[in-house]
């Protein structure tokens, strides 16, 4: 497929078009900091339209179908995706500035969700329930309706497939607003799923902004609303959805610590470290940018740390740089911001900086990947989420104080622990206040991780997506209570 502006369009009741109310967004080359294309974005009007549609699918062509129909259409989309896997892919390059391994990752995930759920969407079943022999008592788990999914910039292929698979395997219809900031992988997705022939309605994409995005979910006919970024939007959308007492999954930001003992393999840590909040440009949500260290390797993990940061290399992600830019103008000044903030608060700079990263566009978005050492565990760089490549070393001395400064957060979304002790492993991920620990690995390997629940204690979230526990955040259970035959007869 070759992905043009011509496939920019947004997606409603299976139509790709232009909007009338949301104006357009314009396309930026993160690399680059040039304008390189437009995309419609749905105003209040493509919101109501979108939701009129789903809710048309949800009692009609979606709604009417059974589970093993349902699953067969999830096959589908996950086909399309494959197939189409490297342009889409190239668009996340392209728009959204992650780097090759992480872009391809996305099309990669999207696919699986898709396929993952196709299998459950006919397993879906409630529970006889015990009650008296005059009684027959059981549940069924039913949909929501209309489920609307707010999500952020980064993996933006597969933040559209990790809620829509569940919620449409389990009977649902979708309304996705993706972000007004790069919505031109994810209008390529859509284009790419439309082209399937999937049932119109069922699926609907409407990138806009804060105003369409608040319309979205606030709208008397959502009966659900799954919304994944930040902490800061995450209550403003809580707030909004209690007027309706619409029910909300909340996938919010982390400040996720990784546990170095010093009986660890430093140098897999270091790489894990190195990967999952470097070369991602930090721009992930549970990467592991709190670096908690025994006293006696602190050195030793700080200087692979910064060897290993030292060698990636810096640049578009379409010429083949290991690491991208991050997603903005605003986006890089905030994270230079906080490097010199950390300056400041008498952390140690051992890698990268706030300078400029040399032999790439003067314009383009591009921060140093950065280390700090001797980091106070009560500053900035150390509590906040900075969403970009920079991480934080403090040292610990014992077992004790490595947890009491893992749990010292407001976030709780996931947990790396590097031992090599197994009984140490498993108490400190019971004590660990995170929604999922990861022992000598962090990420679920060559994997996507889908078939494990994911989400956040504390300020990190509500709710869990993927697994078949995402499930949960999908249906609802409603119980029959039968008098099958009267006590008196
Ligand atoms: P953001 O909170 O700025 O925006 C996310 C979405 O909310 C966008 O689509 C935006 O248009 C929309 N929005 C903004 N204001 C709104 C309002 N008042 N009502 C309704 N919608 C509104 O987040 P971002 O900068 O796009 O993404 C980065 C954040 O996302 C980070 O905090 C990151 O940790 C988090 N994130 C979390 C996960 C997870 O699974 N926990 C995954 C990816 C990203």
């Amino acid at each position: 497929m070759a992905i043009t502006t011509d496939t920019y369009c947004v997606l409603i009741d299976g139509e790709e078009r232009a909007t009338a109310s949301g104006g357009a967004a314009e396309l930026i080359d993160p690399s680059s900091g040039a304008a390189i294309g437009r995309a419609p974005l749905a105003g209040i009007a493509e919101i109501d339209e979108a939701v009129a549609a789903a809710r048309r699918a949800f009692r009609g062509a979606w709604g009417e179908l059974p589970g093993e129909e349902r699953g067969r259409w999830l096959q589908r989309l996950a086909a399309a995706v494959r197939a189409n896997a490297e342009p889409l892919a190239e668009a996340v390059m392209r728009y959204t500035g992650h780097p090759a391994g992480f872009a391809r990752a996305d099309a990669a995930n999207a696919a699986r969700y898709f396929e993952y759920y196709a299998g459950i969407a006919d397993k879906l079943h409630g529970e006889s329930i015990p009650l008296s022999s005059d009684h027959i008592d059981y549940t069924v788990r039913e949909p929501w309706g209309v489920c609307a999914v707010v999500t952020p910039f980064n993996g933006p292929l597969q933040m559209l497939a990790r809620s829509s698979a569940p919620a449409l395997a389990a009977g649902n219809t979708v309304v996705v607003k993706p972000t007004e900031q790069a919505p031109a992988a994810v209008l390529a997705l859509a284009h790419v799923l439309n082209e399937t022939g999937l049932p119109p309605g069922a699926l609907n994409v409407v990138p806009g902004g804060a105003e369409a995005g608040q319309r979205l979910v606030s709208h008397e006919h959502v009966a659900h609303v799954t919304f994944t970024g930040s902490v800061t939007t995450g209550t403003a959308i809580m707030q909004t959805a209690a007027q309706q007492i619409t029910p909300v999954t909340l996938e919010l930001g982390g400040k996720s610590p990784q546990l170095v003992f010093a009986d660890a393999d430093l140098d897999a840590a270091a790489h894990a470290i190195v990967a999952s909040a470097l070369v991602t440009a930090g721009q992930v949500c549970s990467a592991g940018t709190r670096i908690l260290v025994d006293r006696a390797v602190r050195d030793d993990l700080v200087e692979r740390i910064a060897d290993a940061s030292a060698r990636v290399t810096v640049g578009p992600p379409l010429e083949g740089a290991d690491m991208g830019p991050v997603i903005s103008l605003r986006q890089r000044d905030r994270i230079r911001d906080a490097i010199r903030g950390a300056r400041a608060d008498g952390a140690r700079l051992v890698a990268g900086g706030e300078a400029a990263v040399e032999g790439v566009a003067e314009g383009g978005f591009f921060v140093r990947p950065t280390v700090f050492d001797a980091v106070d565990p009560g500053s900035r760089i150390a509590r906040e989420e900075i969403f970009g490549p920079v991480v934080g070393v403090i040292e610990f001395d014992g077992e004790q104080q490595a947890l009491a400064l893992a749990n010292d957060s407001d976030f709780g979304l996931a947990a790396g622990v590097w031992t090599r002790d197994a009984g140490r492993a498993h108490f400190v991920a019971s004590r660990l206040e995170a929604g999922q620990v990861f022992v000598n690995t962090y990420g679920a390997g060559a994997g996507s991780g889908v078939e494990l629940p994911f989400g956040g204690y504390k300020k990190s979230g509500i709710g869990r997506e993927k697994g078949i526990t995402a499930l949960h955040e999908y249906t609802q259970v409603k119980n029959v209570c039968v008098l099958a035959r009267s006590p008196a007869a």
